[in-house]
């Protein structure tokens, strides 16, 4: 057992969240770009992300054969970047706060398949598995058409095989989508938090849906030990897999040639800044870690996690990774964000983002209605409450005096801030269901 009490004592957000306040923790052992990097290319490289970007576009033609709402993209599971100036300006408006730069959303909530983020590292991690399973059984050559894979041949090879997650949901859904497109078997362990739409979904795509009374760390435990009895079966493990970090990863690049198209430049003097739901930490931390080799020092990355559920700020601030859990800091777990609802970190993501995250903020539960209807009301835009959380760093990057300090010591200047761009990075949305935005946009939380 950690000593969750000396923490408290010690680390001033870590007490903020113990009395479950709103904060931001500043990271202390935040570190320049270029003093990481040797350690961190150690464990994931450069060239690791462009395999992990190759095997993408190998698989291409089948994604685009499977799923044709990805023809656009020419098979390439992409979202759109989008200037929000209405959302900024009514945000300023309603919280009074300043909001510099030019406020964007990079729309990971409409991606293809998934409709969520998942759609990057979940997907990737089981295009992945056939890769490796087909090549060995000599069914699959790297070098010809991937559209093959869609055949009746293939699928009964893929059928003979297993994939298992544990879920609070939309992991559940990319992973199983693409599985069963695949023909795998496909079983999701799903947590007390996952909302009942996403399960029937999973279950109208043939999708085994095994649900827990208990919550995420249970599911996993659970899947884990069901699929490592099974010789047939592969478990994606979101609390250490790197291949789910390397999928979310080539993010950065795609995120890089979107700038370049709309000649929006990122250097010393035009910064970005970029803000990210967590849960686990892999999403978020896949992404930030490709953002970083991509635009090194001129990028901050921040998370954002719900009040109730700050797993991966207890992770980096305590340096506890994984024994950290929300539970022995007598806060619940249970947030509207199911998304985000992880009661202990990744070990693998808080090690390695441990100097390159700048910081975390929580947001109150009740914020992420009003965000959500404050972004549909002015721009149109339906994100689920999980994603809205990343409005919190753009409100109160310059209202927390820990927040200011960062900036004022990492160049972030008056000019600076203003000729930056800020990014809220949607992670969900594309697949709730018609009556479930009209309950998210009437719900009114006490304030
Ligand atoms: C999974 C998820 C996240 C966070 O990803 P983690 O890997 O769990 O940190 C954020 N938002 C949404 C909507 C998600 O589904």
């Amino acid at each position: 057992m950690m000593d969750a009490k000396k923490y408290i004592d010690t680390i001033p957000a870590v007490k903020d969240v113990a009395e479950k306040k709103e904060t931001v923790w500043v990271n202390p052992r935040f570190l320049p770009f270029e003093v990481t990097d040797g350690v961190c290319q150690l464990v994931v490289s450069d060239e690791d992300i462009a395999d992990a970007e190759a095997r993408l576009a190998r698989f291409a033609p089948f994604i685009m054969r499977c799923f044709p709402e990805t023809r656009e993209t020419n098979g390439l599971i992409e979202s759109p970047l989008a200037d929000i100036p209405k959302m900024q300006k009514a945000l300023q408006e309603t919280y009074g706060v300043s909001i510099p730069g030019r406020l964007m959303l990079k729309m990971d909530s409409h991606l293809a398949i998934a409709g969520s983020i998942k759609a990057r590292g979940g997907i990737y991690e089981v295009l992945k598995h056939a890769e490796d399973l087909a090549t060995l059984a000599g069914k699959l050559r790297v070098d010809e058409d991937y559209a093959k894979l869609a055949d009746d041949e293939m699928k009964a090879f893929f059928g003979q095989y297993t994939v298992q997650v544990g879920s609070t949901g939309n992991l559940g859904l990319s992973i199983g989508i693409m599985s069963a497109a695949l023909g795998f078997k496909v079983k999701v362990h799903m947590s007390a938090d996952a909302r009942q739409w996403k399960k029937d979904l999973l279950r109208s795509k043939g999708v085994e849906v095994i649900e827990y009374a208990d919550d995420y760390s249970k599911a996993v435990a659970e899947g884990r030990r069901n699929s490592d009895a099974d010789p047939m079966s592969y478990f994606v493990d979101d609390e250490k897999s790197v291949n789910l970090f390397l999928g979310y990863a080539v993010a950065a690049k795609r995120l890089k040639a979107q700038f370049d198209e709309m000649g929006i430049v990122i250097d010393e003097a035009h910064p970005l800044i970029v803000t990210i739901p967590a849960g686990v930490g892999g999403a978020p931390g896949g992404v930030a870690y490709g953002l970083k080799r991509v635009f090194k020092d001129n990028v901050h990355c921040f998370l954002a996690e719900p009040v109730m559920c700050p797993s991966v700020l207890l992770g980096l601030a305590t340096q506890e990774y994984e024994k950290a859990n929300v539970h022995e800091f007598g806060i619940s777990g249970v947030t509207e964000a199911d998304g985000l609802a992880c009661a202990a970190p990744s070990g693998f993501v808080t090690r390695i983002l441990q100097n390159l995250v700048s910081g975390d903020f929580t947001v109150d539960d009740y914020r992420l209605y009003d965000y959500l209807r404050l972004l549909h009301g002015t721009e149109g835009k339906l994100i689920e409450p999980s994603s809205c959380a990343a409005f919190i760093g753009p409100c109160m990057l310059l209202q927390y005096e820990a927040s200011r300090q960062y900036c004022a010591e990492h160049g972030l200047d008056e000019k600076r801030l203003a000729n930056s761009v800020q990014i809220a990075w949607a992670t969900g949305g594309r697949l709730v269901p018609e009556e479930i935005w009209k309950e998210y946009l009437a719900k009114e939380m006490k304030h």
